[in-house]
């Protein structure tokens, strides 16, 4: 079987796409840090839909513990792969960079990108054995503009683009296919202290987007149909400009 493992989907756009994933016929494994109770949320979601889906703890910016998991996942499901690997596990711990203390930078960029790291080629073998897969990062539009306060988080989600243009490179010919999304303000925990009233006006829609949209366009890029898109940056913002 085709499994579809979702990073960070306890909650947000992670457990939107793990939905979204589970509707169009994956088997999903939900991956998330420590909030298990959220992560049996998006379960019993992904089962109200029709879908089967496990939960999968661990920090994914620690390479041995998402290898312990996976491997002890594989030897449970010796005939099943993971074909659809969505990196969408992130933090934000803003600060300016004049106050920015070196565990505030390591942590956001450990989770973002060692994270992806990790998991990206733990699950390539698999990929390029079966010569199909679908590889969908979630960055940010602070990735690429850049934004103040966000120098940590900004050059995490920047290197995960470039990351991503490279191997979509390495592996196009084997029908992997990778992407990344970069969506702006969406509605979840991660801005919920931010002060949505002013920051909607700079918005040409008006408004923060759903996670339900951002995870619409990631299933969209899990298709059979996306096969023809690799190393695409794809912004879903409300047309903020990039
Ligand atoms: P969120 O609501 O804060 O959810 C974050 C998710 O990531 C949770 O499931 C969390 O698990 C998980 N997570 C955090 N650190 C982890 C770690 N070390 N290992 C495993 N899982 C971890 O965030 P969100 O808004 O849905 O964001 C999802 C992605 O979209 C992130 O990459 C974020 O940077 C990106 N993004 C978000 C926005 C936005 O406006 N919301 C905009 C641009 C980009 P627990 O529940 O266990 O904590």
């Amino acid at each position: 079987m085709k499994y579809a493992l979702v990073t960070g989907g306890s909650r947000g756009i992670g457990r939107a796409i793990c939905v979204r994933l589970a509707e169009m016929g994956y088997p999903t494994l939900i991956n998330y840090h420590t909030n298990k109770d959220a992560a049996e949320v998006t379960k019993s979601l992904v089962e109200a839909k029709g879908g089967t889906a496990e939960l999968l703890p661990f920090d994914v910016a620690d390479g041995k513990a998402a290898d312990q998991t996976l491997t002890a996942w594989q030897e449970k499901h010796p005939d099943d792969h993971i074909a659809a690997l969505v990196n969408n596990a992130g933090i934000r711990l803003d600060s300016m960079m004049i106050f920015m203390q070196n565990e505030q930078w390591h942590s956001v960029v450990d989770t973002t990108l060692n994270g992806f790291f990790y998991l990206t080629r733990r699950a390539l073998k698999d990929m390029l054995t079966n010569r199909w897969g679908r590889i969908i990062n979630v960055a940010s539009l602070s990735g690429i503009k850049g934004l103040p306060g966000q120098t940590n988080y900004s050059a995490a989600k920047a290197a995960l683009i470039g990351a991503s243009k490279a191997l979509a490179q390495e592996i196009g010919a084997r029908k992997v296919t990778v992407n990344v999304v970069a969506p702006g303000f969406i509605e979840t925990d991660m801005v919920k202290d931010l002060d949505e009233k002013s920051l909607k006006a700079m918005i040409p829609t008006g408004r923060f987007g759903k996670p339900e949209e951002v995870a619409d366009l990631v299933g969209f890029l899990a298709s059979d149909q996306a096969a023809y898109i690799t190393g695409e940056v794809i912004s879903i913002n409300g047309g903020l400009y990039t």
